[in-house]
């Protein structure tokens, strides 16, 4: 929970002026401690209050980035690594040095700093530590500009070990001398490649020069053009080189299109997608709970079976309802955005944006779902249009456009399809808001 401000929830103030004892966490079952110790977070190296938290947040199994980024950072080493947002690049970052950090006992001293290009990244890095660390007693802080700094110097006073920051603010901060950067032991960069698009990277130099030279650091990145390398040899020492394949190509197996059609007609074009022979395993994505329990009913009262899931619904309702689509009892998936994070299920041959997700990267995201190890899958987003915009950031941070379908044909057994395109090609311009 955000104070007024932008002063990210910290641990509360206090009593002793050193730190508050941190209340015991409530005892784990023998069902949790067996689910903790076999995730495949924990043969990663991270530590069980780390993965126990990952578990609450519905985490099954580490992304690629997570894979090849976590034991480096856990063995200390600098880390270069090409990843963009929507490959899990935050968690690879946050959960080693938090493994790292609770290794040893508390300063009282900034130790890990991450530095990022935006407010919103920002404040959702501070949010995961928040998450992450939610079984460590982890005390952690952002800064950014636009907001008033008072809020900011206090909870700056009261000894963050991790500290989230915008380059500005930051060296505001830094020349005021209201925060100190002298026991930083870990230094993340986080889209480096966006800070220095945004004309911060001579901040970011400053701010290194403030912090020991005896330091682990990490650069994440989306792209590596030449200048970054460059900053990348001068901060970074001998550092393990990842690459993980960029969003716009994670999905490589999977062929999207979008549909546009207006709202009204969305649920009919819906039932006829899934009736089609070719859909063997659906997720359908709706942006509220309240949406996908009623498309469910809707595709029931049709004859599609089909089963929600969404935060409202129990931990068991959930479970019985993957299951259900696990075993192909159902073959259709509704869900939100926030219920799919957790789900794991193969061979699901397509994913449909009923509505279209409300970021750019949930697209990335929702996608994701099919096409999983290898397999190759569908993505079709049917765009009312309302949705426009939301479809212009997908396609910006993709670095593609999508191809318009019209009605997507289900094989031979169905009537022909109604085209609901406009045009198959668009000019740049087109329509766009
Ligand atoms: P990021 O690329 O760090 O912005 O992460 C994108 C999204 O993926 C965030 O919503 C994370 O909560 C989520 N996420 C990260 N790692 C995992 C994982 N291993 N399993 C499921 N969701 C994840």
């Amino acid at each position: 929970m955000r104070r007024p401000g932008g002063v990210p929830r910290s641990v509360s103030p206090p009593a002793n002026p050193k730190r508050a004892p941190r209340p015991a966490p409530a005892p784990l079952t023998p069902g949790e401690t067996a689910a903790i110790e076999s995730s495949p977070f924990m043969g990663l190296g991270l530590s069980a209050p780390l993965v126990r938290a990952l578990l609450e947040e519905g985490y099954v199994t580490p992304t690629p980035v997570q894979v090849e980024v976590v034991p480096h950072v856990l063995a200390g080493r600098d880390v270069l690594a090409c990843a963009q947002t929507g490959t899990g690049k935050t968690a690879a970052f946050v959960l080693p040095l938090l493994h790292r950090l609770t290794a040893t006992p508390t300063t009282g001293a900034i130790r890990i700093l991450v530095v990022t290009p935006t407010r919103e990244l920002a404040s959702q890095i501070d949010e995961r530590v928040e998450a992450y660390g939610n079984h460590l007693g982890v005390r952690h802080t952002v800064v950014f500009g636009g907001v008033g700094q008072h809020a900011q110097e206090v909870a700056l006073r009261r000894q963050p070990d991790v500290l989230v920051a915008t380059p500005g603010r930051l060296l505001d901060l830094l020349q005021q001398k209201i925060v100190r950067l002298d026991a930083v032991a870990h230094l993340v960069l986080d889209e480096a490649d966006r800070m220095l698009d945004m004309g911060f990277i001579k901040d970011v130099r400053t701010i290194c020069a403030a912090l020991p030279a005896r330091r682990q650091t990490l650069l994440f990145s989306a792209t590596m053009p030449p200048a970054l390398e460059g900053i990348a040899r001068a901060l970074l020492r001998d550092p393990v080189q990842v690459a993980i394949t960029p969003v716009a190509t994670t999905a490589i197996t999977v062929d999207q299109s979008v549909v546009f059609v207006a709202k009204a007609d969305k649920r009919a074009l819906l039932e006829r997608i899934l009736r089609g022979a070719q859909v063997s395993r659906a997720i359908v994505f709706t942006s509220t709970k309240r949406g996908a329990n009623r498309l469910a009913d809707q595709l029931a009262q049709s004859g599609i079976e089909s089963q929600a899931i969404h935060g409202n619904k129990s931990q068991n309702a959930r479970e019985r309802a993957l299951e259900a689509f696990r075993a192909g009892r159902s073959h259709v998936l509704v869900a939100t955005d926030v219920a799919s994070r957790g789900i794991d299920v193969d061979g699901v041959s397509h994913v449909i944006n009923f509505e279209m997700p409300n970021t750019p990267e949930g697209y990335v995201h929702r996608i994701g779902r099919t096409g999983r190890a290898g397999a190759t899958g569908t993505a079709i987003s049917l765009c009312d249009p309302a949705e426009r915009g939301l479809l212009s950031q997908i396609e910006r941070l993709i670095r593609r456009r999508l191809p318009v379908a019209g009605a997507p044909s289900s094989g031979p057994a169905r009537p022909a399809p109604t085209p609901v395109a406009p045009s198959r090609n668009r000019s740049p311009d087109d329509a766009r808001p």
